[in-house]
């Protein structure tokens, strides 16, 4: 087997991917340049229907992040301070910070080990007369249970907002995510699995009142110039990064087979090598997940990670903290709670090179430097 030199494979390669679509994205650079339109223009409007259409829904409307997007959306749900939103410990903390930023509360529940995503056996329990929402996070780019969530909602009157920022395309029984909820937050960042080359984010919904109030929120709560209706934010996306967006979205199916048929390989080269203390993803019947990370489960993980390193493989751990057990959150009550499993995965989880321009044979030789690296684990100990 070749050798495994330093920097050779890592976690993730957006030179890879650009050199792959360099002409049409400078194509696309141009055209908004001659137009000379840079915000909220032909762009932006054509990739909020193209989203839309891609997710099933009926609206999508462009804004500055995926942050903004939950923010937005939570606004336009009607969530505000001293409401109780259900979410996951375990997410990126941009989740639980968006719940804080409208005065609402988080309230956590632990999640499932086997797909990472909030178990829906404890959002009932959760459910207070307090609780307005429930917002999921489809992690890692595994749908998240949406029937229980959604007939939990339905039975106290609760907003559903999807956290979609790793899963666009991913679907559940061929419904894509997204398409679940009120709304759902997209997020742009460049190495989501369809990144700008900045920052951008989209809210998807298939109500009309939710969608009329995100586009008058992004923009300083005004309809027409200088007529303002509400407080607003400026939260846009321009047209720069919806121009590059269309160009990757007609790439985004192709992109996501190739992540999903990686993932398979991963997942056969860990049975082939029989490393069963590993714990590998697996998919929920009828569930369509699309690896926005490829992540396994190892005990001492912190040293394995290392020991790839050193082997010049990127690995990233996503995330060593649950939300709740953030310095930032602790004065909040419900983060005094334990949660067994999201601090199980926040101590082993580890996501392993995955991106669609990764050469197929970079997993035979991280499967054998985990391998390698369990076994110098092992012998040391
Ligand atoms: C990336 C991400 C966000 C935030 O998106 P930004 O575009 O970086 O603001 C929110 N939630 C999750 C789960 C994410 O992965």
């Amino acid at each position: 087997m070749a050798p495994v030199t330093p920097g050779r494979i890592p976690h993730v390669d957006l030179k890879a991917q650009h050199a792959t679509i360099r002409q049409e994205i400078n194509d696309a650079i141009q055209r908004v340049l001659d137009n000379a339109q840079f915000i909220l223009g032909p762009e932006v409007q054509a990739l909020e229907k193209e989203i839309a259409a891609y997710c099933g829904a009926r609206f999508a409307v462009g804004v500055a992040s995926g942050t903004d997007a939950l923010i937005l959306s939570l606004r336009a749900c009607g969530i505000g301070p001293g409401d109780e939103v259900i979410t996951t410990c375990f997410s990126f903390f941009a989740t639980a910070e968006a719940i804080l930023a409208v005065g609402a509360i988080p309230v956590f529940v632990d999640i499932e080990l086997d797909t990472y995503n909030l178990d829906p056996a404890l959002v009932g329990q959760a459910v207070t007369p307090k609780t307005k929402a429930i917002l999921p996070v489809h992690l890692y780019g595994h749908p998240a249970s949406m029937d229980p969530i959604l007939s939990i909602a339905k039975h106290h009157g609760l907003r559903v907002i999807e956290d979609c920022a790793q899963a666009i395309g991913a679907a559940q029984g061929g419904k894509r995510c997204g398409a679940f909820g009120d709304a759902a937050a997209f997020s742009f960042f460049p190495t989501k699995n369809l990144g700008a080359y900045g920052d951008g984010g989209m809210v998807v919904t298939d109500n009309p009142e939710i969608a009329e109030t995100v586009r008058i929120l992004r923009a300083h709560g005004s309809r027409r110039k200088y007529h303002h209706d509400a407080l607003g934010t400026n939260s846009r996306l321009d047209e720069l990064q919806a121009a590059i967006l269309r160009v990757k979205l007609r790439h985004i199916d192709v992109w996501n087979e190739t992540r999903r048929r990686l993932a398979k390989a991963y997942g056969d080269a860990f049975s082939k090598s029989g490393l069963d203390t590993v714990k590998h993803p697996i998919e929920r019947p009828g569930a369509h997940a699309i690896y926005h990370l490829y992540t396994v489960r190892l005990r001492d993980r912190d040293r394995i990670q290392a020991l790839l390193a050193e082997k010049g493989i990127g690995t990233q751990v996503a995330y060593p903290k649950t939300m709740p057990a953030q310095p930032a959150l602790k004065d909040l009550k419900s983060a005094v709670q334990s949660f067994p499993q999201g601090e199980l995965a926040s101590r082993e989880v580890l996501s392993l090179p995955l991106y669609p321009e990764l050469p197929a044979e970079a997993i035979d030789l991280v499967v054998a430097a985990i391998q390698n690296a369990l076994e110098d684990t092992l012998a040391s100990a």
